[in-house]
Formats: structure tokens, sequence, C-alpha cells
């Protein structure tokens, strides 16, 4: 066989993504353009804000030597001052330039910092359901992910049942919020507490055990709710995050890590990030996009847009019976499936022309995914089709 055993393994498993775009594709030609209504995908659909293409224009005409130069592997010096400054205005800690490592987005981020930390065996713990390529992350770099379930009906950290759950091969513990796909953000105290199990878990197994908190929507969030800040409440930590959805530049690839200034072994950990950068053949995250992100720190797409969707959907929805929670962030709704079986409620909505992708794609059964990152014609042409597919689904 040409392809690899496991990677064949892993393209089945991957499919539901693969398999709605098809999908999407074959209904579109049967139907048209504009009569399918695709919620499949997390792509951006508010355009990068004006001050994007001015910034790319000034840059694209500057000259000089080694604009497009090889660099260190950690990244511009320019760009991770200034990510640090932004990171100790927005959070009121003391972080240098040194503790910055650009990447090439969050999923970058997040290969970099597997990379640095797993021994082949060690485990990721995160709380499900999680963003599916968390396993496939780990598995890149001789990991195992385990997961703990979250708190019904809100997807709340279950606190409790993550304690339970690790054990002495884990190495970390990774954490998405805003949260795809439930658009949860865990509260202040969630992390708190957090910090704590972890504080006394690296005690009794006698090996430092990292928070990871991968946040590329942290700047997408509604009704005044903040992000809590993970290098306040423990010190072995590190973020990552990217600009894929708050310039909605997903497809530039430009993100960062940052570990926290208390992390025990702090250089060593920048140094392997750095170097696992370079061989994991990233090299050094864009030149022209590290040059870009520089004087935009702390920019973002127009949230209400994306606010006015969410409670556009979550109003008519809730009217047709769906039951769910308020998402606080991110552009995702995680409501409940009418059926049991969610795989057999999104071939229901299909026939209805909407694609959605089943929660069991996200170790979430009995729920469906909404991207609503997408055009309000989008939202307002699939909403019969939503009461439709509920009251069928009621046998009515
Ligand atoms: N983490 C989560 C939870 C995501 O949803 C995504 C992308 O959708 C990523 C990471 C990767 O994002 P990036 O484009 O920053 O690599």
């Amino acid at each position: 066989m040409a392809v690899a055993a496991k990677m064949s393994q892993f393209m089945e498993k991957s499919s539901w993504i693969r398999k709605m775009f098809e999908e999407g594709a074959r209904l579109k030609k049967i139907h048209g353009q504009d009569r399918v209504f695709d919620f499949s995908l997390g792509n951006p659909n508010v355009p990068p804000p004006d001050i994007v293409r001015e910034k790319l224009i000034e840059l694209a005409k500057a000259e000089g030597p080694g604009m497009h130069a090889y660099m260190p592997n950690a990244g511009l010096f320019a760009t991770r001052s200034a990510m640090s400054a932004y990171f100790c205005g927005e959070f009121c800690i003391s972080l240098a330039h040194e503790q910055v490592v650009v990447t090439c987005g969050a999923a970058g981020g997040l290969n970099v910092i597997f990379k640095a930390l797993l021994d082949p065996g060690d485990e990721v713990l995160c709380p499900a359901p999680y963003f599916v390529e968390y396993g496939f992350y780990a598995d890149n770099h001789g990991g195992v992910l385990k997961t703990a379930p979250t708190l019904d009906p809100d997807f709340n950290l279950d606190l409790d049942r993550m304690q339970e759950e690790i054990g002495p091969r884990t190495k970390i513990v990774l954490i998405n919020s805003p949260n795809n796909p439930t658009g949860q953000v865990y509260p202040e105290e969630s992390i708190a507490r957090l910090g704590q199990i972890l504080r006394a878990k690296s005690s009794q197994f006698g090996h430092v055990i990292y928070l990871v908190s991968d946040e590329p929507y942290r700047k997408i969030v509604y009704d005044n709710c903040c992000v809590p800040c993970v290098f306040v409440h423990y010190p072995d930590s590190l973020i990552t995050s990217s600009y894929s959805k708050d310039l909605s530049l997903p497809g530039e690839r430009i993100g960062f890590v940052a570990l926290s200034p208390s992390a025990v072994d702090g250089t060593k950990i920048i140094d392997a990030l750095t170097l696992a950068n370079r061989i994991l053949g990233f090299v050094n995250a864009p030149a022209l996009m590290q040059r870009l992100v520089v004087e935009l720190q702390g920019v973002c797409v127009d949230v209400d847009i994306y606010k006015a969707k969410r409670d556009r959907l979550v109003t008519a929805l809730t009217e047709f019976g769906y039951e769910l929670t308020v998402p606080r962030g991110a552009f995702y709704l995680f409501p409940k499936s009418p059926l049991p079986d969610d795989i057999q409620f999104v071939r229901l909505l299909q026939e209805e022309n909407i694609l959605c992708v089943p929660g069991s794609g996200f170790a979430g059964p009995g729920h469906i995914r909404i991207a609503y990152c997408v055009d309000d014609s989008t939202i307002e042409g699939a909403l019969p089709g939503f009461e439709r597919a509920m009251k069928r689904s009621k046998g009515i």
C-alpha cells in the first residue's frame, strides 16, 4: 500500500469534514451554490480589517535587504517584542520577548509544543468535546491523547473528572477557550482550581505537568466575557494563539507560543520550542506576516458581526425547539441533536441542503456543530430547513 497504514486510519477518522466538503460540492452541483447552506467549516467569512490590507501594501513596497530572508527560528525580534509587549499590557504581567516563539498559526504552535515536551507514550489530557486535530498532533510526537468529559449542559470543565484522569504519564493538560466546538469560555475560578490541581498532581507524580492553553478565539467573545490568562494561575503554562480568527487570516499561517515567565527551566523550554519550529520543517513563520502583525497587536475584526449571527441563530433555533447553551465565544453553536444519533440528524439536515458536522466528530456525540462564520444569507436561507428537520425528527 502506498500510504502508511496509520495514515490510512487517520484519513478514515478525520473524514467528517471531508465528507461534508464532498457532500457540499455534490449538493451545490444539483441545487446551485446559493441553495446549499454550508455550516461545516470554521473559515472566518468576515474580511480582515482594512488596516491589514493597508499594512500589506506598505510592506510590499518596502525596500531593504533581508525582507524575505531566513531569520532566527524563533522569529523576528520586532515581532516577538510586539507580541510580548501586547501580552504585558493585556494581562499586567511581565513577559520578555525571549518568552515568545513565532509560529505557523496555533496549529504550528501546538505541534512545536508537543515536539518540545512529549516523550513517547506521554499523555495529553484534554476536556471533550475537543478540536479533532489534537489527537493527530499528539500522535505526531509520540504522545497519546486522553480525554475527560465536560459538564452537562454547558460544557464547563469537570474538574473532579480531570483530576481523576491525570495519571503518572500525563505530561500536558490541554484546554481550549473559547472552545471549538462548544463556544464555552472557562471562568477564572475553573482555571484557578485547575492550577491548584496541577500543582498537587505535579508533586504527587514527581514531574511537571504543563498546562497548554490553545486560544485562537481569545478575542472572539461576547457579552463582555473575558478569557482568563493561565499564566496568572499556574507557573508551568504555555499559551498558543494565532491571527487566523481575530484578523481573519487563517491561510496566512501566523501565530505564536508564549511561555509563562515563571516556568521552571524556561530557557531550556524556549530553546526546545525554537528548535522544534525549525526541525518540524516550518523553519520560521512567514516573514511578511511577522512584519505585518508587529503593528496590528490588539486589532480585531468586528466581533459584533459574529454576535449578530449567533443571536439570530440562537433565537430562531430555540424557537424551533433546539436545546442549546448560548456560547460566549468563538463562532460555533453546539446544540443537542433532536435525534439520539447525531449522524442520522446530520443526514436529515443534508436532505434540507444544510451541512453541519456531527458532534461525534469532536467526541461530543448527541450534538451537532454549526459554524456560523457564514454570510447572513446562508443563515436566513437555512432557517426553514432547520425548522423542518426538527419537526421531521419529532415525526411531525
Ligand atoms: N485550535 C483550535 C481549537 C482551532 O479551532 C483551530 C482552527 O480552527 C486551530 C487550533 C488552528 O488554528 P490556526 O489557524 O491558528 O493554526
